[in-house]
């Protein structure tokens, strides 16, 4: 029984089909046992986010500079903005046992499982694309342009799915949250980390 690293878990998929809602469920279930990655991105804040909880809302320069300095684990470009994964706490948290979960899109999750095939990446799917579409609509925080150049990025993105370890449907977020614990217990489980 040698092994005590936490487990690098990877929540990706497309925007709007509700990977927040997930990982929000499951930490609420085991507050102590999971830590969230915040990522840096140079979107505008959101009514109701919090810098520093829901993201670092920094500078293109600032995020450039995370960028010439190697600081990010991933980073990419979505819909006009950077997005990208602070390297610094991610190995001091695997090594102290505890998993960490990153919220990502597929092409920084690529790019994850480049550097650290040994985590598990999970796609979390919509029920349908125009069930996606509703979903973002409703969230009301992005206009119409925007929109529809989520959708597209979102049709890509589902075309990744098979890069995947495992592929979850949100069509019942309960079923879903529990797809997801049950993953990662099984990942617990495998004899190569017992
Ligand atoms: P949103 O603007 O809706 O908060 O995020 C847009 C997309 O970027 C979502 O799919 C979100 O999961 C993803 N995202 C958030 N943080 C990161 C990150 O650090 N790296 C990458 N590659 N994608 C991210």
């Amino acid at each position: 029984m040698s092994d005590t690293k936490g487990l690098l878990i990877v929540l990706s998929g497309p925007s709007g089909v509700g990977k927040g809602t997930v990982r929000e469920a499951i930490f609420k279930e085991n507050p102590y046992h999971y830590v969230y990655s915040i990522s840096a991105t140079t979107r505008q804040m959101r009514e109701g986010e919090v810098d520093g909880v829901d993201y670092y809302f920094v500078s293109r320069e600032e995020f450039e500079g995370y960028i010439a300095d190697n600081t990010l684990l991933e980073y990419a470009e979505y819909v006009n903005n950077y997005y990208g994964t602070p390297l610094a706490m991610i190995q001091k948290t695997l090594d102290s046992g505890k998993d960490v979960f990153l919220e990502i899109e597929v092409q920084g999750a690529m790019k994850v499982r480049e550097k650290m095939p040994e985590g598990v990446f999970i796609f979390l799917a919509p029920p349908s694309l125009s069930e996606l579409e509703k979903r973002i609509t409703n969230r009301g925080t992005d206009s119409e342009s925007v929109i529809i150049e989520r959708m597209q990025k979102a049709r890509e993105e589902i075309d990744m799915m098979q890069h995947y370890d495992y592929v979850v449907i949100n069509e019942d977020v309960n079923r879903a949250v529990d797809q997801v614990n049950m993953i990662i217990q099984t990942e617990h489980l495998k004899v190569d980390r017992v």
